[in-house]
């Protein structure tokens, strides 16, 4: 090799690197079945966790498990500038939390686990390096000591002529200087990025494959990219590639915010002499606005931060369900028809995903899809969901709950395990607290406007009476039909028609039928006037506090 460019390389990377062959062995092709996919999410630990974030891992880690395949997170954080830190922790975190478990990578314990890391792209700067000498060896990339100023005026001068801008062709200046010339530059102490010294040309047209926006034909890609930053990091499109290739991914799936950049990443995986992975760039998920769709944004949306779900306490059983029926609209029809199975056992189908127009988020319908999935749960779990999440966003009520469990736990399965049609009104764990806050006699109203309203309506004296007379044959062991037997006795003795259909026939005979009287003892009780079934709510209240509260007009 020309010994000033031996010199030059050196000098750009004095450190011991392992050669292109070395790393070969070291993260060698898996040992897996051929039809087992390897894919991967890539987060750039920037700030928050997008939905659309959990959407793409949820989509990645499925495929790899269901083909017996490795699903892998890794962590982009070459762009110090951007990083904001916990954020790499915080995506970990949301993984395990959603029970999106991968088989390499960070874990929530920020330790790895896996044999073709590291996994963070930070500390994989030799690997990045033992490429980019190749490259300058071969002729296929350069250093570039173009200045922020030298690249603001060409991009005025591309402007100015109404040309592409970039670094490419005759405009790419120092993709044509001598090594002796790099080596001066570096002696006058500058420091350099790396290019690639793209072999392609736009006038070319090739045709890109992606298997869900399918074939489409692009321009060669001609930009001399920056492949190594003047920090040593290398960009996001040249460490993908190294990553994808040396991880064994097989199937990169990401937003389709990347697809535009397909002909760059193809040409990188040529340059290093790889096969490239199979593509799949999903389309965002979008949001109704005024009647427009428009992609689920960070900066409009507070549903577009994941922690959004966890402190409005949607459960992630739900939140994994409607991803699901936003991927493939048929998880649906496979929950209907398979209404106790796991939703691991669906099976879900790349070709199904949106190819073009992302999915519609809907927020009635993740609330539809919670209330069932909390509808099938056991007193115990939506105790214990509750009670975790009430510690972390409302002590209020974890106090309450932790305060006699037993009567939570309780108050919990009213019309829930035994239940023929269990309730389908909690859509989160933070409706819990208005939902049961009327057992607690600290926080129900007893001078409620509803109250004075229906005292109003009967009259004092005659609540009175029908209360003593109620509580007198009523007893707290009494199951549903006994129960109702003894309102519409006591509703008949004061002159209530016992259902609806004799009332009808002569309303001038009574002062209103039995739904008349259980409205008013509903009040009493609860200060609501809609509420789960009376006849349990009254079991689980207890005798002493029922006494209690009806008595008190
Ligand atoms: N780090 C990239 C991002 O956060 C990942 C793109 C990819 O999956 O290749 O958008």
């Amino acid at each position: 090799m020309d010994n000033n460019l031996d010199l030059l390389i050196k000098k750009l990377f004095p450190e011991n690197l392992p050669s292109p062959a070395e790393l070969e062995i070291k993260y060698p092709p898996r040992q897996l079945a051929e039809t087992a996919m390897v894919t991967r999410v890539a987060p750039s630990p920037t700030g928050f966790v997008h939905f659309g974030g959990l959407y793409a891992s949820l989509i990645s880690k499925r495929l790899a498990h269901q083909s017996n395949g490795v699903f892998i997170l890794r962590i982009e954080d070459t762009d110090k500038k951007r990083e904001v830190e916990g954020t790499a922790e915080l995506f970990a975190n949301s993984l395990k939390q959603y029970s999106i478990i991968n088989d390499e990578g960070l874990n929530e314990k920020t330790e790895e686990k896996g044999s073709y890391g590291p996994y963070k792209q930070s500390e994989r700067s030799d690997i990045y390096h033992a490429y980019i000498k190749y490259l300058l060896q071969q002729g296929k990339a350069y250093p570039c000591f173009a200045s922020t100023e030298e690249l603001e005026a060409l991009r005025a001068q591309q402007e100015n002529m109404g040309e592409r801008s970039g670094y490419y062709g005759h405009f790419a200046t120092w993709r044509e200087k001598s090594v002796e010339e790099a080596l001066e530059a570096l002696e006058k102490g500058l420091k350099p990025v790396i290019r690639l010294k793209s072999p392609g040309n736009f006038q070319n047209k090739i045709m890109v494959d992606d298997l869900l926006i399918g074939r489409r034909e692009m321009p060669e890609n001609d930009q001399d990219i920056v492949i190594m930053k003047t920090d040593g990091l290398p960009t996001y499109h040249f460490a993908h590639a190294v990553d994808d290739h040396l991880m064994r991914t097989t199937h990169v799936i990401r937003g389709n915010e990347w697809f535009p950049s397909l002909p760059l990443h193809l040409q990188l995986f040529s340059v290093l002499g790889w096969q490239a992975p199979a593509y799949a760039h999903l389309a965002p998920i979008q949001k109704m606005d005024n009647g427009n769709k428009r992609k689920l944004s960070k900066r409009k949306d507070q549903e577009a931060d994941l922690s959004y779900y966890k402190k409005a306490g949607y459960p992630e059983e739900a939140v994994i369900e409607y991803l699901l029926n936003l991927a493939n609209s048929n998880f649906e029809d496979w929950r209907r028809e398979n209404p106790n199975a796991n939703n691991e056992e669906f099976v879900l189908s790349l070709k199904k995903l949106a190819k073009s127009n992302g999915p519609l988020f809907d927020l009635i319908k993740l609330t539809d899809i919670s209330k069932e999935v909390i509808a099938k749960m056991s007193a115990e779990e939506v105790f214990t969901h509750t009670l975790n999440w009430a510690k972390e966003f409302n002590q209020n009520l974890a106090k309450r709950l932790e305060a006699d469990t037993t009567y939570a736990k309780q108050i919990l399965n009213i019309e829930r395990e035994n239940a023929v049609k269990p309730r389908k009104d909690i859509a989160k764990w933070s409706d819990i607290e208005d939902e049961i806050s009327y057992f607690y006699d600290d926080s129900l109203n007893v001078n409620s406007a509803l109250k004075k309203e229906i005292l109003n309506e009967i009259g004092n004296n005659e609540v009175k009476l029908i209360i003593s007379d109620f509580l007198a044959i009523y007893d707290i062991k009494d199951e549903q039909e006994e129960w109702f037997n003894k309102l519409k006795t006591v509703a008949e003795k004061h002159g209530y028609a016992s259902n609806n259909k004799e009332y009808k026939a002569s309303p001038d005979k009574y002062k209103g039928q039995v739904g008349a009287v259980a409205k008013l003892i509903r009040i009493l009780l609860t200060g609501r006037t809609q509420t789960p079934n009376l006849c349990a709510i009254m079991q689980v209240m207890r005798q002493e506090r029922i006494k209690k509260r009806l008595n008190n007009i």
